[in-house]
């Protein structure tokens, strides 16, 4: 989930921000128990009380914050405890009622039985290769955020100068862009390093400046 650059031909024409359809799967139709991706009714019956029970935890402190972080085996991040501390603490319980975690009718696929297999079989369409460098955000299925340039260095001009999205309102320098189109070529969009949240940009930018000294 995050920001993603691709070569495509520089002749690549596609509106910003509108889902590239060559990654939209059009086999999907969604399990008919409407299991929310592929969950057990226990699943979600269970799952909003322990997100409110953590988050409750975390805010009295103390004895209720030292059982939060025991069942979620893990420390709440400095903006509390996230979705994967939700699902192992849900998991646990579940596991202690002898409960099903994932929908029994899709497997935990969240697709109709039905369609599974050609839904497989599918394989998504990237936009046309060539020498061009454009900014994706991978958080959808994917939509570019940028228009197309010759070189990193106009890419990263424009999205510095746009004050493009990074994540939400935190955007990104030149250096920083620049530094994940020519390092990783990827970023979350949001990681914690040294017990320190920052941006994934920010993060790709330092591990290719790491990467140029050794
Ligand atoms: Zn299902």
């Amino acid at each position: 989930m995050g920001r993603e650059v691709r070569r495509v031909a520089l002749d690549f024409e596609h509106p910003i921000r509108e889902r590239w359809s060559g990654f939209v799967n059009p086999h999907y139709l969604e399990c008919p128990a409407h299991c929310g991706g592929g969950y057990s009714e226990e699943y979600r019956f269970l799952e909003p009380h322990v997100r409110t029970l953590l988050r409750d935890a975390e805010k009295k402190g103390g004895a209720a914050l030292k059982i939060a972080t025991a069942l979620a085996e893990r420390e709440p991040f400095p903006f509390g405890f996230e979705g994967m501390a939700t699902y192992v603490t849900t998991e646990k319980i579940l596991a202690l009622a002898g409960a099903l975690l994932t929908c029994p009718v899709c497997g935990g696929s969240g697709v109709d039985p039905k369609i599974q297999s050609v839904y497989d079989a599918w394989v998504p369409t990237p936009p046309p290769p060539g020498d061009g460098w454009q900014m994706w955000e991978t958080t959808s299925e994917g939509s570019p955020i940028s228009p197309v340039f010759s070189t990193p260095e106009d890419l990263a001009h424009w999205l510095s100068n746009s004050r493009a999205s990074s994540f939400g309102d935190d955007t990104a320098t030149y250096e920083q862009w620049l530094g994940m189109i020519q390092g990783p070529g990827w970023a979350l969009d949001l990681v914690i390093q040294d017990d320190r949240l920052m941006t994934g940009i920010a993060l790709a930018a330092s591990q290719s400046e790491t990467g140029k000294t050794t």
